[in-house]
């Protein structure tokens, strides 16, 4: 099942054009999260990325660029235009979804896992955060692992979507109520308590419109 439903070039189109909506609407309220515990510019950080992904777009699919290529472009995008942490994170994270799937114009929902694990692999591997320091890797990793019971599980593939975004948010939620141990909020020490992490908050946002964009192919 996870081998046939092809996955088509649009769809990253589509996920990177709904991204880049969402996060003009969801400005605000990232940088109000991020003023909270950090330095108010989460919201702000990922407008200046995806406005520059957006002005791009129109040129990497006027060259009908592989999938690979759309992304790892637009991912470089987010890494030399976005000041901040959450800049080269996203960034590196969209430049590694290209890894699994080289050449490719479709892919497969086992290759779009991959993906996905691969992306947020690499978050980890930059910013070598662990699960339960407050940062988007308590919800982005709960999300790679949820995919992938989800697949093992023998679930279609939105199910399998739908429980990476719930798995999520859990983590997302899962360490409000902690101090944070990396990133900006870490100085806060306590303070950061009660707080919700905004990189948790965008990444459980980000895999929401990975999941709305899927059920739009069916
Ligand atoms: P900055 O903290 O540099 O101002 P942003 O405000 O755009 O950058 O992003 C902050 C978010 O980045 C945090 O909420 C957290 O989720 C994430 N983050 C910060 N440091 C790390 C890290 N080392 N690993 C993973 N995520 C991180
Ligand atoms: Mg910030």
């Amino acid at each position: 099942m996870y081998d046939t439903a092809i996955i088509p070039k649009s769809y990253f189109v589509n996920v990177l054009t709904a991204l880049a909506a969402m996060v003009e609407e969801q400005k605000d309220y990232l940088t109000k999260l991020d003023s909270e515990i950090g330095d108010s510019d989460h919201g702000v950080n990922l407008s200046i990325g995806f406005r520059d992904v957006m002005a791009k777009l129109p040129d990497l699919v006027e060259k009908d660029l592989d999938i690979p290529t759309l992304l790892s472009k637009s991912g470089m995008s987010l890494l030399s235009k976005v000041g901040g942490a959450s800049g080269p994170l996203y960034g590196s994270l969209f430049r590694k979804m290209a890894i699994p799937v080289p050449g490719k114009n479709e892919v497969t929902f086992a290759e779009f896992c991959a993906m996905i694990k691969s992306g947020v692999d690499e978050i980890k591997r930059l910013g070598k955060a662990q699960i339960g320091d407050k940062t988007m890797v308590d919800a982005l990793s709960p999300a790679v692992d949820a995919l992938y019971s989800g697949m093992e599980q023998g679930l279609p593939p939105v199910e399998v979507l739908e429980g990476a975004v719930k798995a999520a948010e859990a983590g997302r939620d899962s360490v409000i109520g902690i101090v944070a141990k990396k990133g900006r909020a870490m100085r806060l020490g306590e303070r950061a308590i009660g707080h919700i992490d905004p990189g948790t908050a965008s990444s459980c946002m980000f895999l929401q419109i990975f999941l709305d964009e899927f059920k739009k192919l069916a």
